[in-house]
């Protein structure tokens, strides 16, 4: 059986990055960038003021209180082109440039005005409140790298770099195929031996979660024909992924009826649990992710493998490396498969992550996913392990894109 990282390595090995997509940058939430952004101005675009107040040379009002001669207005989005001189000021506004001859502004509170006199009650030395030209960016600096996904703070500093248009990546079409004859879609008539078809809506989630684009192939019986026929709407994916059926049973039927049309396996079955008939392969150009039936090894399989599939297409990083925390109660020793145990991950309140596996694994069990909030990697051949030693963890965080 090949090793989780194994079959990983080969997953990645199987894709490269989709073409580029161009999309207003008011629609680029999520998506993935497929070039370095580089800022087409500086920001600000000259010295501006950072309140709203009067500029002045900081050498006049290093004696205070003093009057000084307004001479002009300088407001955001407007300027004033004399030069103040010695004695002078210019009325001015957050945003507004700092004129010629100005070199610090004194903030409108510490001043009282009479007409065009003003009286400055506090000094500012040179360069207070003044924000110089390019202090967030200067035209050709590298804001955002290829391979980000795109959140809201730099859908921000995307706009404001001068970007109305990003290059993206295509988000990769992923077709999804449920298998099974016990599985309805939930809130169809359900028999007495039926289950509801959890993993293809749970795996349409995954990959949107993750910049894809699910196409929904339905749920197929355990017959060759239908299976081949439902997978037949792959043809124009980038990925076609099954659930269940690629187990050993009788009725795991979708390695012999996709080999019959033209199935290629790289790999099938891997030392993993949950997950251990994962299978994956190629028909023709369409390379096939042949996930477990049991939901939660569906979804862990995705988080693993999918997800680094996606990764690929998306030409970004792959998953960032899982963290350290201490280990909740004690666990026997593991056998020859990668374990990946759902656990809750608390904080001791001394600063450590403490993380604690629920006591039943059964892949079956889709709440305890939904209430874990992390999940304990074991490695192969681990030996047992005792309350507080450190365990290494991925946390199962929201994927969803926010601030
Ligand atoms: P299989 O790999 O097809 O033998 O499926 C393994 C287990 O997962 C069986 O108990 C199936 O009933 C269950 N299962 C298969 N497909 C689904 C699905 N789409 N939603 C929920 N459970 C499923
Ligand atoms: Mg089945």
């Amino acid at each position: 059986m090949l090793s989780v990282d194994e079959a990983r390595a080969r997953i990645i090995a199987a894709f490269t990055p989709l073409a580029a997509e161009t999309v207003s940058v008011v629609d680029a939430l999520g998506r993935v960038l497929a070039e370095d952004l580089i800022a087409r101005l500086s920001q600000p675009p000259a010295a501006v003021s950072a309140m709203d107040g009067y500029a002045v040379r900081a050498a006049d009002v290093a004696k205070v209180p003093t009057t000084l001669t307004m001479i002009g207005v300088a407001p955001a989005g407007g300027a004033f082109d004399g030069t103040v001189q010695a004695g002078q000021c210019v009325r001015i506004f957050t945003g507004g440039p700092v004129p010629q001859g100005a070199d610090a502004i004194v903030i409108q509170e510490d001043t009282s005005a009479d007409g065009n006199r003003i009286t400055i009650r506090e000094s500012s030395p040179a360069g207070r409140h003044v924000r110089p030209a390019g202090l967030d960016f200067k035209a050709g600096d590298v804001g955002l790298k290829a391979g980000r996904v795109l959140g809201v703070r730099d859908i921000g500093l995307a706009a404001a770099m001068n970007h109305p248009w990003l290059k993206v990546r295509r988000k990769p079409r992923v077709a999804i195929l449920a298998t099974g004859d016990e599985v309805v879609l939930p809130g169809e008539p359900i028999g007495a031996n039926q289950i509801v078809s959890s993993n293809g809506i749970s795996l349409a989630a995954f990959v949107r979660a993750w910049g894809g684009e699910p196409v929904q192939l339905g749920v197929a019986p355990d017959s060759v024909s239908a299976l081949q026929q439902l997978a037949a709407g792959a043809r124009n994916a980038d990925l076609l992924v099954t659930s269940g059926g690629v187990s050993v049973g009788e009725h795991d039927l979708v390695r012999s009826a996709l080999g019959a049309k033209g199935l290629a396996i790289d790999f099938w079955q891997i030392a993993m649990r949950p997950g251990k008939p994962l299978m994956f392969g190629r028909i023709g150009e369409t390379p096939v992710l042949g996930l477990p039936g049991n939901p939660v090894s569906s979804l862990v399989c995705a988080l693993i493998f999918l997800r680094a599939a996606l990764a690929a297409m998306l030409g970004m990083a792959s998953a960032p490396p899982p963290i350290n925390a201490a280990l909740g109660r004690d666990l026997p020793a593991n056998d020859r498969r990668q374990d990946y145990l759902r656990a809750t991950l608390t904080s001791d309140g001394q600063g450590r992550s403490v993380a604690t596996p629920f006591d039943r694994q059964d892949s079956s069990m889709l709440a305890t996913l939904a209430r874990a909030n992390c999940l304990i990697v074991r490695p192969p051949g681990a030996p047992p392990a005792r309350a507080g030693e450190t365990v290494e963890v991925i946390e199962l965080s929201g994927s969803i894109v926010t601030l």
